[in-house]
């Protein structure tokens, strides 16, 4: 076991819990425990974690809110670092402007930036609703629907690189993609900003509403997953292939492949993280075999 103690001893402003399920940190529900999770009451006490963390050469992970991730099963002896606690703030555009910029932290929820857009009269961002992500995971994950992706409204980003330095980088800069952010590998999302127009607030939220009944009817809301496990192929659907080749409903002890959306897995009760690998394992064979097609996948899977 690594010497958690002694590192978070010497940086002030952090909370820490130690043993924590994995279930709570991902949206899947699997996993072991987590031997120490850390919340950074600030951003400069965020930088001083990692800067420790780097000069002990000790291994972590920022998450968001476990949305597209599958955590080890066992003891994990790694350092899970949540926004939750530094960087939820919000900033709108000013009240006479008919469009502008929110700026919000990463450690924000979707849920909750959408909850503030209909309260303040600001569109855009409707898209996202759904999504159960942190801004950080979503401008990360490039997240989105057929109705837009975080690229088309995505202004500046504000993140620390992998050598720790603070950096924005405006949309242009990022070499957005389909699920990809751009933004450079090792660095830590602090803070997006967002194009919104003034809209009524009773028309953002039916907008909303009409995306949520769409999307309760087409995807496996009851039990926990990740959303979309592979990516769509360049002019196909995951899902379409992995339904012809005859996985909806497979199972490996509690880990199904959905019966409403085939690229979905859903944890039916006590799945593990190995049952979802070898889901996932299978299906991508199969649909090689059959159709020639390496499905790539969409669900980081963390060691
Ligand atoms: C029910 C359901 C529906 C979904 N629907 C959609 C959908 O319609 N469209 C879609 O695109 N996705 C969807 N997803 C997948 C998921 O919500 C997205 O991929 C989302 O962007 C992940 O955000 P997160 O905050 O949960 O990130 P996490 O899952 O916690 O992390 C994802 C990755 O981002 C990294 N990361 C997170 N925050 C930061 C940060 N601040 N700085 C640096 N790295 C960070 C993590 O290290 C990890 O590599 C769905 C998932 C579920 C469970």
């Amino acid at each position: 076991m690594r010497d958690w103690k002694r590192l978070t001893g010497t940086v002030a402003d952090v909370d820490v819990e130690w043993d924590v399920p994995a279930s709570r940190l991902n949206t899947f529900r699997v996993g072991g425990t987590v031997r120490c999770v850390a919340h950074p009451r600030t951003e400069g006490s965020l930088k001083n974690l990692l800067k420790a963390l780097k000069a002990e050469g000790l291994p972590w992970s920022i998450l968001g809110n476990g949305s597209n991730v599958l955590l080890p099963d066992g003891v994990w002896d790694h350092m899970v670092v949540l926004l939750d606690r530094c960087s939820g703030r919000l900033e709108w555009p000013q009240r006479d402007g008919r469009s502008g910029t929110v700026r919000v932290g990463a450690g924000m929820k979707l849920a909750q930036l959408l909850r503030m857009c209909v309260r303040h009269g600001w569109s855009g961002l409707e898209f996202l609703a759904g999504i159960p992500a942190t801004v950080g995971g979503a401008v990360i994950m490039n997240a989105g629907t057929r109705t837009g992706s975080v690229e088309d409204v995505l202004e500046r980003v504000r993140f620390l690189d992998e050598t720790l330095d603070e950096r924005t980088a405006t949309r242009s800069e990022l070499s957005m993609g389909y699920r990809s952010g751009g933004i450079p590998g090792g660095a830590v999302v602090l803070e997006a900003e967002f194009r919104v127009v003034a809209e009524h607030p009773r028309l953002i939220a039916q907008k909303i509403a009409g995306l949520m009944r769409e999307r309760h009817r087409s995807q496996p809301w009851r039990w926990p997953s990740a959303g979309c496990v592979f990516k769509n192929p360049p002019g196909r659907s995951a899902g379409a292939l992995i339904d012809q080749a005859g996985f909806k409903g497979y199972r490996v002890g509690d880990a199904e492949v959905s019966l409403l959306h085939a690229n979905w897995i859903v944890n039916r009760g006590r799945a593990t993280r190995d049952d979802v690998l070898c889901v996932i394992r299978t299906v991508r064979d199969g649909v090689r075999d059959r159709f020639g097609v390496d499905l790539e996948l969409e669900v980081r899977v963390l060691e």
